[in-house]
C-alpha cells in the first residue's frame, strides 16, 4: 500500500495520516517530521533548512526529494508507506514518479483533505504550546486548566513560529501557489480521493476511510 496525504497547513491531514498508517500497517513518513528531527539534533542539514520552516517557506527540492527518497529506501518502507506532506511541488511530484517507475511500484491514491483557508487560520491562531515539556494546547478545544500556563508543568504557553499569523498566511499562500496544482496532477489519473476535511477530527476520520475503503476495492 503506498499513499500520498496531501492538503493544506493545518487541515489536521496528520492526525489522519497517523491513523490511516497504522490500520493498513505501513510507516507514516512526514517531510516536515523529517525536517523538525533533524532541526532539533543541529545536524548541517538541519542547520541549513531552519530558516525556511520558520518563514513558511518550503524547502528546495534537492534537498527535500534526497531526505524523503533516502527515507522511503529503508527496509521499513518495503512494503509500502503512507507519505504526509510530499510531493509539494511539481518537481518533487515528478521525482517521486521516476522513485516509484524505477522499483516497479505504483500510487493506491492520493488523499486530499479540503478545508477553507479561513477556517484554517480561524484553527492555528488557536495553537498553543509548552516550550519546556512540548505539551500542545488549542484555546477552544483543548484549553490548558490555567489560562496561558502548561498543566503539567506551569509554564508559560508560547505560540510556535510556524503557527504565528503571517507565517501561516505565508504557507496557505505557498501551498496555493506550489502544491495545489498537484490536484490536477493527481485527479487527473484517477488516484485522488478528495475528503471534506471540516467538523471534528473523528467525523474526517469516519468519511476518510469510508472514501479510502471504496477507492482501494476500486484500484
Ligand atoms: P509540515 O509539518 O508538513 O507542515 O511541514 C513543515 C515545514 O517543513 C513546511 O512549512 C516546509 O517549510 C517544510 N516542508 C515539509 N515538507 C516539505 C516538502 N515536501 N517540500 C518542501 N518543504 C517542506
Amino acid at each position: 500500500m503506498r499513499l500520498v496525504f496531501m492538503g493544506p497547513p493545518g487541515a489536521g491531514k496528520g492526525t489522519q495520516a497517523k491513523a490511516v498508517a497504522a490500520h493498513f500497517g505501513v510507516p507514516h513518513v512526514s517531510s516536515g517530521d523529517i525536517f523538525r528531527g533533524e532541526i532539533e539534533l543541529k545536524t548541517p542539514l538541519g542547520l541549513k533548512i531552519r530558516s525556511y520552516l520558520d518563514t513558511g517557506a518550503l524547502v528546495p527540492d534537492e534537498i527535500t526529494v534526497g531526505a524523503v527518497v533516502g527515507r522511503l529506501a529503508s527496509p521499513d518502507c518495503g512494503r509500502g508507506w503512507l507519505l504526509d506532506g510530499f510531493p509539494r511541488t511539481e518537481g518533487q511530484a515528478r521525482a517521486l514518479d521516476a522513485e516509484l517507475a524505477s522499483s516497479g511500484a505504483r500510487l493506491g491514491a492520493v488523499v486530499y483533505v479540503d478545508v477553507d483557508p479561513e477556517e484554517i487560520i480561524r484553527r492555528m491562531s488557536g495553537r498553543r504550546v509548552c516550550p519546556k515539556c512540548g505539551r500542545s494546547y488549542h484555546l477552544r478545544h483543548i484549553p490548558p486548566r490555567v489560562e496561558g500556563q502548561c498543566d503539567a508543568c506551569g509554564t508559560g504557553l508560547i505560540i510556535r513560529d510556524d503557527d504565528k499569523p503571517q507565517t501561516v498566511r505565508q504557507r496557505l499562500a505557498t501551498y496555493q501557489e506550489q502544491t495545489a496544482p498537484l490536484i490536477g496532477y493527481y485527479d487527473q489519473r484517477g488516484l485522488l480521493v478528495k475528503v471534506d476535511g471540516s467538523g471534528t477530527p473523528d467525523q474526517v476520520r469516519a468519511r476518510l476511510f469510508e472514501q479510502l475503503e471504496d477507492a482501494v476495492e476500486r484500484a
